[in-house]
């Protein structure tokens, strides 16, 4: 099989040599539902259910995550929030505190909102169609393909960060993957490879196999099942596919934090429902006299601590934190800030990187 990408350039994938006759195809999924049956994961805590919404929270969930991150959050959102109604009734600050750590925090917000969408406009139902699924908030096309897989047993192609490396690594393709004409010819591909059945073993076995054995770094090729026909394999490559993005310099930011303390507690003030760390609490930023000045309090005494570095997908942080303890506390509520406990801030709907911080700034308190 050819793919052509425009001008000059093709990707070749030799062990595809006939478009309808797939015997390539059936021998690559026959062996990974083996495989998935025999040695996949079967006992995570979002498997052997078809409850849609218990599928869609943990695909959401291990979106940029790994599992044993995932767990424990999974467990607390459904003890908290067990259904749709339920997700739906809730404040957008509960949802988003039950994901701080999380990261990726424009996950939690449209989790809230399709769960709303789907309780006011589709009376709490899910939709089975893939085109449906993927109109609603936070759902993309390979998300929408899990989901119709485990919930509603239907035959659609996944696509995510872990297939592709396992793809771009059998087929040895030689192109970066995130190239639109690229992106195509790997759902097509997806597409093509689809078994005729067993869908949920082979969805499951795509992903254990890019999770555990086709890793990014030393894939564990003599444990693979589909080392026999792997092209990365046989020709050595595996370190070098999938094509790397050139790297481009990532811009850095520096930002001070004001950790305001009255002794006992902190200010922290929520941050507006989108952008970054949207409606979660932080400590006001800014230059430390113009922040105390702004809310009226009288400065006792100041510290400068040591940054604290944080990257974001975009760009990389450099936090600079001063602690701020003054005589005088305002009103915080009408300052659109919170006074909470120093020893349970860190606790709060706060951001990792300033969970860090907090923590820092309470065991040095102690
Ligand atoms: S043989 Fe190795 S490189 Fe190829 S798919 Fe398996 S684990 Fe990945």
């Amino acid at each position: 099989m050819v793919w052509p990408l425009g001008k000059g350039r093709i990707i070749r994938i030799p062990l595809l040599p006939v478009e309808n006759e797939l015997p390539e195809q059936a021998r690559f999924s026959t062996r990974l539902i083996a495989w998935q049956k025999r040695e996949g994961r079967h006992d995570l805590p979002w498997q052997q259910t078809r409850d849609p919404y218990r599928v869609w929270l943990s695909e959401i969930m291990l979106q940029q995550t790994q599992v044993a991150t995932v767990i424990p959050y999974y467990q607390r959102f459904l003890a908290s929030f067990p259904d749709l109604a339920a997700l739906a009734a809730a404040p957008i600050e509960a949802v988003i505190e039950h994901w701080a750590g999380l990261g990726y925090y424009a996950r939690a917000r449209n989790l809230h909102r399709c769960a709303q969408q789907l309780v006011t406009v589709n009376a709490g139902k899910w939709p089975k169609n893939l085109d449906q699924l993927t109109e609603l908030p936070g759902i993309g096309r390979s998300t929408a393909a899990a989901i119709a897989a485990f919930a509603f047993g239907q035959r659609a192609a996944i696509l995510d960060g872990n297939v592709k490396r396992v793809l771009c690594r059998h087929f040895a393709i030689d192109d970066f993957p995130a190239q639109a004409a690229v992106d195509r010819k790997l759902w097509a591909l997806a597409n093509e490879l689809l078994p005729d059945s067993d869908i949920e073993a082979y969805t499951q076995g795509l992903m254990d196999l890019g999770a555990t054995l086709c890793t990014r770094s030393k894939p564990q090729c003599l444990r693979c099942p589909l080392a026999e026909t792997c092209l990365a394999r046989q020709q050595g490559r595996q370190a070098e596919l999938p094509v790397a993005k050139v790297r481009v310099a990532v811009p850095e930011r520096r930002s001070t934090f004001v950790i305001i303390s009255d002794g006992q507690r902190i200010l922290l003030e929520r941050r507006p429902p989108s952008g970054i760390w949207g409606g979660l609490l932080v400590p006001p930023e800014g230059e430390a006299g113009t922040v105390l000045a702004n809310l009226g309090l009288t400065l006792e005494n100041a510290e400068a601590l040591p940054p604290l570095r944080h990257a974001f997908t975009h760009f990389r942080l450099t936090l600079e934190p001063i602690f701020c303890l003054v005589s005088k506390t305002s009103n915080a509520a009408e300052a659109g800030m919170e006074w909470v406990d120093l020893a349970k801030a860190s606790h709060a709907g706060v951001p990792t990187p300033i969970r860090k911080l907090l923590k820092r700034v309470a065991s040095a308190k102690d």
